[in-house]
């Protein structure tokens, strides 16, 4: 496995609307797409940084895993993005090496991207997620 970039940064925030404020205001950004993905329980929104994007989440029920990490840690930076050619052979390469998985097999994430979770546990902390196209 051999990750091309980093395709984003995750964030969690409490409040979307807020967030998108300041990353706009602020940071000077622009956001040029927001979405829901009802099966994560998350609406993002995403902006650009040269190559790497920004990924705000906002949890859109009390049982979304970004409600959990909200209430354990806090709003803030919650995983890293890795851009990979496959994220199946990816996975299992990973795997392979050690980590654990979150995800087995890929599953659909925002923009129409393959993705996939490795388990915090295994990745000294830093929740790592693997995608592509
Ligand atoms: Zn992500």
């Amino acid at each position: 496995m051999k990750p091309k970039r980093i395709e984003h940064i995750g964030i969690a925030v409490s409040n979307l609307e807020e967030a998108i404020k300041y990353w706009e205001d602020v940071m000077g950004l622009e956001c040029y797409n927001i979405e829901e993905v009802v099966d994560q329980k998350v609406k993002t929104a995403f902006f650009k940084v040269g190559e790497v994007k920004i990924e705000l989440l906002e949890a859109t029920s009390p049982d979304s895993p970004i409600a959990g990490f909200l209430e354990k840690k806090g709003p803030g930076v919650h995983h890293i993005a890795f851009a990979v050619d496959n994220v199946n052979e990816a996975l299992a390469d990973v795997e392979k090496a050690g980590a654990r998985l979150i995800d087995k097999t890929s599953r659909k994430g925002a923009e129409g991207l393959n993705i996939g979770f490795l388990h915090p546990k295994s990745t000294l902390g830093v929740l790592t997620e693997l995608c592509g196209e």
